[in-house]
């Protein structure tokens, strides 16, 4: 199950494996976005950060998503006032555009090679979501003097997408998009050229005391600090976060190359797109003109056999014109959910810290804890606090039980969808 990010990756050298004992200001167990951005701004802080990861750099969600870096939380800035409060609703709202613009400037402060590209639309995939989507705009414009979302109603829809099957868009010019893969790898030279060591085919079995020592199957890492960034892949690590999340599968195909004229045609401003359905459907070009097309979910350990044909049929429903179109490569990876959809920030003691839950969002989010994470422990904890404090609740049923719950909810929500 090659991804198309696999196949497309950057030439980089593999890191060793740990083997012995070593010692750190700062170990982290991950090297997905969280560990990576962590690691990269710890290390420029000048703390002696290793990081520990299963399997290769990016091996989990980070390697394999869609790669759409998008502002905001991944809840919408009403829900956020209603829950939280104007004030709270505001720095998360700041935290979000920051979130992109992070992304944006480690690409070019490092010089990472990733297909970045600009602008989002979103579609509203039943006509009465329009008006929640023009008074969305408006909401933002009024309280926080954001304009850049231009809404693009149904008679001028041809200028943002070649399929008939919605009925309004927001055009965000503040989001963008990039080959994740290919981000994933930069931030991991990065981090590397300031001093940090990755440890690649390193799973931590299990992690004690303070300081904490850290223990693989052929070494250990001591460290006075321990930050956890396994994200969906936690397994069953740290039992007493577990709850907080619920890891889910997603899936993604991309197309062959398609002509400049099909390119053009369905994707005219080379933007990311997402739809409104609640299992979303989100798609854009990858640089050599493929279709990447996310779309279905499911809640189960397995991956579906055929995962071409189970995102293939979601593609056709928004673009007919590519029936006939070769799908080259399907995959899938696991992402970590919260029931608010906020992330799920906090410390399990004092000096082990976990960064998770960021609901399909974490490109922009994960990349940004790092960079909280890396306040934190330099002792300014402000913004930490901040989203540490933002109220989760558990998954009920807890770590056993929360799968039945969550799949009736599912199937509940994606009948809504079709009806
Ligand atoms: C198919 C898909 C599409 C998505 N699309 C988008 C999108 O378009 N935009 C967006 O913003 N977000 C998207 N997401 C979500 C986003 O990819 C994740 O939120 C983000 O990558 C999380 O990064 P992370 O570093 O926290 O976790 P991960 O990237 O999952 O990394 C966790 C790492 O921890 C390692 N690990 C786990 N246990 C251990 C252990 N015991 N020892 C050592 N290492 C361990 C794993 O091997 C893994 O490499 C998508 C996710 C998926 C799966």
């Amino acid at each position: 199950m090659t991804s198309y990010y696999e196949a497309t990756k950057n030439p980089r050298a593999p890191c060793k494996m740990l083997e012995g004992s070593e010692t750190a200001d700062v170990c982290i167990i991950g090297a997905g976005y969280t560990g990576l951005s962590s690691a990269l701004h710890l290390a420029e802080r000048g703390y002696k950060v290793i990081v520990l990861e299963a399997e290769t750099v990016a091996f989990g969600a980070s390697g394999r998503n869609g790669g759409h870096v998008g502002i905001g939380q991944r809840s919408d800035q009403v829900e956020l006032e209603e829950q939280f409060g104007h004030e709270i609703a505001t720095l998360l709202w700041d935290m979000g555009l920051e979130a992109v613009d992070t992304v944006k400037s480690l690409i070019t402060t490092h010089n990472i090679d990733c297909d970045l590209k600009h602008g989002d639309m979103h579609f509203a995939h039943k006509r009465k979501l329009c008006g929640d989507m023009k008074k969305e705009i408006e909401f933002l414009a009024d309280r926080y003097n954001f304009y850049d979302f231009e809404y693009i109603p149904q008679e001028r829809l041809h200028e943002a997408v070649g399929s008939n099957g919605f009925f309004g868009a927001i055009w965000d010019k503040a989001s963008c998009h990039l080959h994740p893969l290919n981000y994933a790898l930069g931030l991991a030279d990065a981090a590397i050229n300031a001093g940090a060591i990755i440890y690649e085919h390193s799973r931590v079995s299990s992690y004690s005391g303070s300081p904490v020592v850290v223990s693989t199957a052929s070494g250990q890492v001591t460290a006075s600090e321990l930050i956890l960034a396994c994200n969906g892949y936690i397994e069953k690590l740290e039992p007493k976060i577990n709850g907080y999340i619920m890891p889910i599968n997603n899936f993604v195909l991309a197309t062959e190359p398609l002509s400049e004229d099909m390119a053009h045609c369905i994707i005219p401003k080379d933007t990311s797109m997402a739809d409104s359905r609640f299992v979303i459907n989100y798609w854009k070009l990858s640089g050599d003109n493929r279709l990447i097309f996310g779309g279905g979910e499911n809640y189960r350990q397995k991956f579906p056999t055929d995962i071409k044909g189970f995102v293939g049929k979601y593609m056709r429903q928004i673009y007919p014109q590519l029936t006939d179109t070769k799908i080259d490569y399907g995959w899938g990876g696991t992402l970590a959910i919260t029931m608010n959809r906020l992330p799920h920030f906090g410390r399990i003691q004092e000096n082990i810290w976990y960064l998770h839950g960021y609901s399909g969002h974490g490109v922009p989010t994960a990349t940004f804890a790092g960079k909280l994470i890396a306040e934190a422990i330099s002792g300014k904890l402000e913004r930490f606090d901040i989203m540490s404090n933002l109220s989760t609740r558990r998954f009920p049923g807890g770590t056993l039980l929360r799968w039945p719950g969550m799949v009736s909810a599912m199937l509940y929500y994606s009948l809504r969808d079709r009806f």
